[in-house]
């Protein structure tokens, strides 16, 4: 957790730069209200309003002002959509990611150093990517891990090896040097203090091994269309959002070496969210993320544009590949 976070009130804190430490900034977006709460959300949270600034040092875009850490429990209830399998979700996506588990083994099966075939899901949600790996056919030891302990419940009724701890706690569970690959989907953006973080993970990674993830771009067509309608910005639980340069600059600065930073085909379901998030908050309606029967097909629909997005800009997530010096050559 970041050390520098000055406490405001209960629900309040600010904090400076998470990368350069500045206190200079701009506005980078209008204030927005949380959009992205099933059902109507209790006072004081309903009125409650955020907005991103950018730092005029380095470029970082993070939200200032920002949710006590304690307090965040409540946007994070047990409806949030991570939580949700993708039988859950319906055929279309149920054989999505079927599809995408198939490319993210090959990818993840050449990110091992040596014989290491030990796979940390850091932010695993109910195990739902774990599950998709074992289903897969891995024979590869999988552990998940969760600040959430409905989270962790829910990995271990999937008969799957989870611990309830944060970076600062994870190495009681998981020895320094022993991972061989750390899987980050959608979880560096929720991070109190990125850089510190990305060094504690690294500490678990055996030297060689890697930190494959993905987060959403602000520097992304979708982004600057959609502005304060972008599904992405998930205010309060996205504590920083990157650009390929900016999140560059934070692996580099926790010390590790950037491998790849790419575009995603999976930002055909943020085209969809935003889609139909501009379109429920238009009409003055409660907008619940990956939820509607319209929203497979939408991203069906969204592929093909998304392919265009990759050739002439970068997609609204991100992929990473960050590497932990020391290994043998790969
Ligand atoms: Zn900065």
């Amino acid at each position: 957790m970041s050390s520098a976070a000055r406490k405001i009130d209960q629900y309040f804190e600010e904090v400076d730069c998470l990368l350069c430490g500045s206190d200079a900034s701009v506005p980078a977006t209008p204030v927005m209200p949380d959009t992205d709460i099933y059902g109507e959300a209790e006072q004081p949270y309903r009125d409650m309003r955020f907005q991103y600034v950018s730092c005029t040092q380095c470029g970082t875009v993070y939200l200032r002002r920002r949710i006590c850490q304690q307090e965040l429990d409540y946007f994070y209830n047990n409806e949030y959509h991570c939580y949700q399998s993708y039988d859950e979700r319906g055929f279309i996506f149920k054989h999505l990611a079927l599809a995408v588990t198939r490319g993210k083994i090959r990818t993840l099966a050449q990110l091992f150093p040596g014989d290491n075939r030990v796979l940390l899901d850091y932010g695993c949600g109910a195990g739902i990517w774990l599950e998709l790996l074992r289903r897969g056919g891995v024979d590869w030891r999988l552990i998940g891990t969760e600040v959430n302990p409905r989270s962790i419940e829910a990995v271990h009724e999937l008969g799957l090896e989870g611990y309830l701890c944060d970076e600062d706690t994870l190495q009681q569970h998981v020895a320094a040097n022993s991972v061989g690959v750390i899987h980050l989907f959608h979880v560096i953006e929720h991070l109190p203090d990125p850089v510190g973080a990305l060094r504690k993970l690294a500490e678990v990674l055996e030297p060689g091994g890697a930190i494959y993830g993905q987060t959403p771009n602000i520097d992304a067509w979708d982004c600057k269309l959609f502005g304060q309608y972008w599904s992405q910005w998930h205010v309060p639980r996205h504590l920083v959002l990157y650009t390929p340069d900016t999140l560059r600059r934070h692996a580099e600065a926790a010390g590790l070496e950037v491998h790849s930073i790419s575009n995603s085909l999976s930002s055909a379901t943020g085209w969809a969210n935003s889609l139909e998030k501009w379109w429920a908050l238009r009409r003055g309606n409660n907008f619940m993320p990956s939820s509607s029967r319209l929203y497979p097909y939408l991203t069906l629909a969204a592929i093909p544009l998304t392919l265009v997005q990759q050739v002439f800009s970068s997609t609204g997530n991100i992929d990473f590949v960050f590497t932990k010096p020391g290994g043998a050559a790969r």
